[in-house]
C-alpha cells in the first residue's frame, strides 16, 4: 500500500528521518519540516492515501480518528486552551504539495482568517 516515491510514506517507513511524535498501527505525526507556527505537527494515515479525494466510504474512520489523534496532541502541545488550526490542503486550489494525506495542527500563534 506504499509509494516508494513518496516523502510521507519514506517517514511512515523510516526511510527518511523526521521528528515522529506519535506513532500507531493507522498513523504517523511527526513535526513539519518548514513550520508555520511555534507548533506545526502532520498526521498522516500509514497507509499511502493521495488526497482526501481518494478516502473510500469504508475509511471514513480514519478520518474521525486522525482528528481525535489530533486533539490528544494539541494537549500534548499545550495548545488545546490557547487554541489551534486543523487544516487538510487537498489539491492545487487547496494549495496540496506533497500528495499523501495530511492534517496539519498549527498552533501557539494567533492565525488570521480567511486563509491567503
Ligand atoms: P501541504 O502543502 O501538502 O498541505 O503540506 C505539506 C507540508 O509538508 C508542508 O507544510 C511542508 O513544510 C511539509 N514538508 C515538506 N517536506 C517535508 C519533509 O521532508 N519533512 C517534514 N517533516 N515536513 C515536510
Ligand atoms: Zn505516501
Amino acid at each position: 500500500m506504499n509509494n516508494e516515491t513518496c516523502l510521507f510514506c519514506q517517514i511512515v517507513n523510516n526511510q527518511t528521518t523526521a521528528n515522529i511524535l506519535y506513532r500507531d498501527q493507522q498513523v504517523t505525526a511527526f513535526r513539519d519540516a518548514h513550520p508555520a507556527g511555534p507548533t506545526h505537527l502532520l498526521i498522516v494515515p500509514n497507509k499511502h492515501i493521495e488526497s482526501l479525494n481518494d478516502i473510500q466510504d469504508e475509511e471514513e474512520s480514519l478520518i474521525g480518528y486522525m482528528f481525535s489523534v489530533a486533539r490528544k496532541l494539541a494537549a500534548k502541545e499545550g495548545v488545546d486552551q490557547s487554541g489551534y488550526r486543523l487544516v487538510v490542503n487537498t489539491r492545487a486550489d487547496g494549495g496540496q504539495t506533497v500528495f499523501h494525506l495530511h492534517l496539519h495542527l498549527i498552533g501557539g500563534r494567533r492565525m488570521h482568517w480567511p486563509p491567503g
